[in-house]
């Protein structure tokens, strides 16, 4: 029975090898949550620097030059952006043409000058037959 006994230790070892795999990646994608935690914690000390920054209530030295880095990259993409109008401009210039609607030609009634419907055949102000 031993050559049994082999097999059945094989498959229960397989299957606790499997547990673990699972078990491990349950925890590794806990550890990646809070790494993402940690991250998105960070940008929001970023922010509240940021907003102090804008306040002037900011004495750092470091946090200063970085938030003059975030000036600087700013004005970058304005100028960017301006870049990129200068280039759509002429191509989107002709597209600019708007269609005016065709105007609806009205029914007028020849007695009153009340409009009316285009299949009326009598008046339905004054009833004159149109
Ligand atoms: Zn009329």
């Amino acid at each position: 029975m031993a050559f049994f006994d082999k097999i059945a230790a094989a498959a229960k070892s397989a299957k606790e090898s499997a547990n673990t795999t699972l078990e491990i990646g349950k925890l590794k994608l806990k550890i990646k949550n809070e790494n993402d935690n940690i991250e998105q914690f960070k940008t929001q000390i970023g922010d509240l620097l940021w907003a102090q920054y804008l306040e002037g209530t900011v004495t750092d030295p470091q946090v200063i030059a970085l938030c003059e880095s975030i000036t600087a990259a700013n004005t970058n993409i304005e100028a960017l952006e301006a870049q990129i109008e200068a280039i759509k401009a002429p191509a989107e210039a002709p597209v600019e043409e708007v269609e005016e609607p065709a105007p609806i030609l009205e029914r007028h009634c020849p007695q009153c000058g009340a409009v009316v419907p285009e299949e009326a055949k009598f008046c339905n102000n004054c009833g004159a037959q149109l």
